[in-house]
């Protein structure tokens, strides 16, 4: 804590991981010697920068880029690039933190890293965006590369901001490295199913855990979060499956459908018009906009935390309960508190956390960073294929990594031990780098 003073996510991310090993670092007592946990706990790099750009009014802005190169021991560092105002280093270092493990999980062979900056792409327009790119990866571009660190998107940074980065990538260096970046455009080096993935693999991970007890997802009543990238593909993919997906929500509140929720309707108004959900409720006949209470007051059988980190707090994880949820899983980074996460382990309900759920997104830029080495472009169904089977691994890593300490269905200790096995054994063959 003295160490890393003013980084409380970064602190919860690690003590949730810490927790849960302190059972497997019995099994390996040259672990300690080697002081493993503290190296593992201390990024490589982590590089702070400087942002100046203008704004179409001719006014200068300066934001603060930044990026956490964590671990390289499986792979180049592998993670996504986060715009939103107050962005700070605690945040980054959780996200960085929780990808060695979730791309650990994955058995693709990428290290973990995070970035992004305290910019909001929420109202500017394009032009401004591209310049803010331009500038980021100015400075950002001496640190990348294909078999160094490959960014990617998140919140506030999809397709549009990944070309503009990738566009002064390719400018500042000559060359046309298309495994620098994830989450491009199908036309220039994208990969089928890539915009789709962290959602489905979510759901997938969903399926996978109900199974366990004999279950599937037709007919449930299904509650997310948010309702972005995630959230509106978990809906696609939940309702493919029978499910019916009655509530989601964005920051301004959150919208009830009984009848289910009108997917092509809800992408409208999210990806074309950008518009908040109450013009979802206002375009829907029976559909309700609310901004009292929670998503998560709504009963369900199924809730998919999908929007952002600490959302779902102890409160409603005991409403959940109350109201007879069977299995959470996260979509998003840690939206799950660690009271919440008490109160659901405690009542028995299927939980699995985002570093196992969520991992569909990143396993399916590493089979883009392959399909770009290779120069080949595989078909949606053959990606979506490639994305299941390593969702199901991922699943059956942490079942077994959990069974061998007696917990099978304790999916954070599968989770944590499984990516943290493979890390360590990494790191420990490697020496004292
Ligand atoms: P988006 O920016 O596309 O969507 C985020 C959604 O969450 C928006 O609808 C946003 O609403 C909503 N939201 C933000 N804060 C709140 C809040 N406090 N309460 C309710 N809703 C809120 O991001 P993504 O969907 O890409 O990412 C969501 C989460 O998933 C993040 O934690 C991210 O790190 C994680 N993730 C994403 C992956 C990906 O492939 N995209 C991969 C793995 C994890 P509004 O528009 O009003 O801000």
């Amino acid at each position: 804590l003295r160490r890393n003073p003013g980084e409380p996510e970064f602190h919860q991310a690690v003590h949730e991981v810490l927790q849960s090993l302190a059972p497997v670092l019995r099994l390996r007592p040259e672990y300690a010697e080697a002081k493993l946990v503290e190296r593992l706990v201390e990024p490589e790099r982590q590089v702070i920068f400087r942002v100046p750009w203008t704004d179409d009014r001719g006014e200068v802005h300066v934001n603060r880029g930044f990026r956490v190169e964590f671990n390289s021991a499986l792979g180049p560092y592998k993670g996504g690039l986060r715009f939103v105002p107050g962005l700070g280093l605690g945040t980054v270092k959780f996200l960085a933190f929780e990808q060695i493990f979730k791309n650990a999980l994955t058995g693709l062979g990428i290290g973990g890293g995070k970035g992004g900056a305290d910019f909001d792409p929420k109202g500017k327009s394009d032009a401004e965006v591209m310049r803010f790119c331009q500038s980021f990866m100015t400075e950002l571009h001496r640190h990348l590369g294909e078999h160094t660190d490959v960014p990617a998107g998140d919140i506030g940074v999809g397709t549009r901001e990944i070309g503009y980065l990738f566009g002064q990538y390719r400018r500042l260096t000559n060359r046309h490295e298309a495994g620098v970046l994830t989450g491009k455009g199908i036309g220039w080096g994208g990969s089928q199913a890539r915009t789709e993935a962290t959602g489905y693999g979510t759901v997938h991970f969903v399926s996978e855990m109900l199974a366990t007890r004999g279950q599937n997802l037709d007919g449930r009543r299904v509650v997310l979060s948010g309702s972005g990238n995630v959230s509106l593909f978990a809906i696609e993919k939940a309702q493919a499956l029978g499910a019916r997906v009655i509530a989601c929500s964005d920051s301004s509140g959150y919208v009830v459908d009984e009848d289910g929720l009108d997917l092509e309707l809800l992408k409208e108004v999210k990806l074309e018009r950008r518009q908040r959900l109450t013009a979802y409720a206002d375009a829907r006949p029976g559909a309700a906009f609310s901004t009292t209470g929670s998503v998560y007051d709504v009963p369900c059988e199924i809730a998919l935390p999908c929007a952002t980190q600490n959302e779902l707090e102890e409160q409603h994880a005991v409403t959940l309960v109350k109201n007879g949820v069977q299995a959470v899983a996260e979509g998003a980074n840690m939206p799950c508190t660690p009271d919440a996460v008490g109160v659901l382990q405690e009542a028995g309900v299927l939980y699995g956390p985002g570093k196992a759920a969520n991992a569909g997104g990143v396993a399916t830029s590493a089979l883009e960073m392959r399909q770009n080495a290779s120069r080949e472009s595989w078909t949606f169904e053959e990606t979506e294929t490639r994305l299941a089977t390593v969702m199901s691994s991922i699943h059956a890593d942490c079942v077994t990594a959990a069974g061998e300490f007696g917990e099978p269905d304790d999916y954070v200790l599968g989770a944590n031990a499984a990516g943290f096995f493979r890390v360590a054994e990494a790191m420990h063959a490697q020496g004292l780098v």
